[in-house]
């Protein structure tokens, strides 16, 4: 079975570009150049060097004593906390900058629902001088102020979006809308491994360096260069496709995705996708879908702002239905015990998103052999105050 996207866009029956003709010009550019550019020497060359000396990387691949003892079993944490601005984001909006700079555009945008694509978006636009413009939901802008300050900071323009629910999907509508009218000087960000064909390849192929650098730092530590688990969370799946990239056809390796239940599955305040979802159409993408049975998009609900999407990507929709990855979801509450469980074992207190992944851990059996990597998608620090209530600190 391939996992590979195909030459239209699709994993099985997942993916595509389903866009207004208006789109049509931005999204062909985008198709028609993006592999010559990822691949070229010059492009690798600054790709790297940003990745090395202003992202961090490699990031380190931990070996966790007290975790593997706690599990029984060998675990490391790839630290992608780590990374500059605190998550595997970075990955992406450097390659995207980049890319954005050989199509010659001078203006870039992007939609953010919690706030931490918009700051490593603006970080980027700062870092190359470019003219940044962030759509957020004004409820999202309310409940993110920290990050809405840092963009402001960081010299992003941080446009509040009033129609619908105020939050994510608004955002993106906004700017869709944006591009749309603003098609020959404008680069659009997308944030995950979601939207039309090409972003979730182009975003899998930026963040897919997670996988590359496991391989040889497993190599260097256990002498073979694949885990028997790997672990991570989805919420468009951008940290989860980085992470698998390089074993998608490695059927040794068994990909083990984190939803978020939010408060149970059948609660009704969920985004459990892959498990509830039903293929659907959202941000021009053919996928898995939360919604009612009108076709209309369910409102998602997680602890979690990074969780909190009403879709996934289309290959995490393709590795769930093809059974190549399990998915798990997991409840609020478990998310909040996984992360003090590894803050307690390994004095490192990981981010929400995070946890939903270390919380994977209780629901698989591996071997006292077995070696399960946990993709460590990013730090705690943005969710302490959740943290402080919910564990009442
Ligand atoms: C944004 C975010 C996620 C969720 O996004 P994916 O595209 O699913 O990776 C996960 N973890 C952290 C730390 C995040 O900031």
């Amino acid at each position: 079975m391939g996992f590979e996207v195909d030459a239209g866009g699709f994993y099985g029956e997942y993916g595509g570009a389903y866009i207004p003709e208006m789109l049509y010009p931005n999204i062909r550019e985008l198709e028609e150049n993006y592999m010559k550019i990822v691949q070229s020497d010059s492009f690798q060359s600054k790709f790297r060097l940003l990745l090395r000396d202003y992202a961090g990387r490699p990031t380190p691949l931990f070996r966790a004593e007290r975790l593997s003892a706690h599990f029984g079993t060998q675990i490391f944490l790839k630290r992608e906390d780590l990374n500059h601005t605190g998550a595997h984001k970075i990955n992406n909006t450097i390659g995207q900058i980049l890319m954005a700079g050989q199509l010659n555009k001078k203006r870039i945008i992007a939609e953010t629902g919690a706030g931490q694509h918009g700051v490593a978006t603006a970080t980027v636009c700062a870092l190359t001088g470019m003219e940044c413009i962030i759509y957020m939901g004004a409820l999202d802008m309310e409940r993110q102020a920290p990050n809405v300050k840092k963009m402001l900071m960081l010299g992003a323009e941080v446009r509040p979006v009033h129609s619908g629910n105020k939050t994510l999907k608004d955002a993106t509508n906004e700017a869709i809308r944006d591009w749309i009218n603003h098609p020959v000087d404008t680069h659009y960000i997308i944030g995950s491994v979601v939207g039309p064909h090409p972003y979730p390849d182009m975003v899998t192929r930026f963040q897919s360096v997670i996988s590359e650098e496991i391989r040889i730092q497993l190599m260097e530590k256990t002498g073979r260069d694949y885990p028997d688990y790997l672990v991570a969370c989805v919420g468009g799946g951008s940290n989860a496709a980085g992470a698998y990239y390089h074993y998608l056809e490695n059927e040794g390796v068994k990909l083990i995705s984190a939803e978020a239940a939010g408060l149970g599955v059948d609660s009704g305040f969920t985004a459990a996708t892959s498990l509830l979802g039903r293929p659907g159409i959202i941000h021009g993408s053919r996928t898995l879908l939360m919604q009612d049975a009108d076709g209309q998009i369910e409102e998602p609900y997680s602890i979690s702002a990074g969780l909190d999407y009403p879709g996934v990507g289309p290959l995490h929709a393709w590795l769930a239905e093809s059974g190549r990855a399990t998915v798990f979801a997991i409840t609020d509450d478990e998310a909040l015990q996984a992360a003090m469980l590894c803050t307690r074992k390994e004095g490192i207190i990981p981010a929400l998103e995070t946890a939903h992944a270390l919380a994977a851990l209780e629901k698989i059996s591996p071997g006292a052999e077995d070696v399960v990597v946990v993709n460590l998608s990013g730090r705690g620090d943005k969710d302490m105050e959740t943290y402080i209530e919910k564990l009442e600190i």
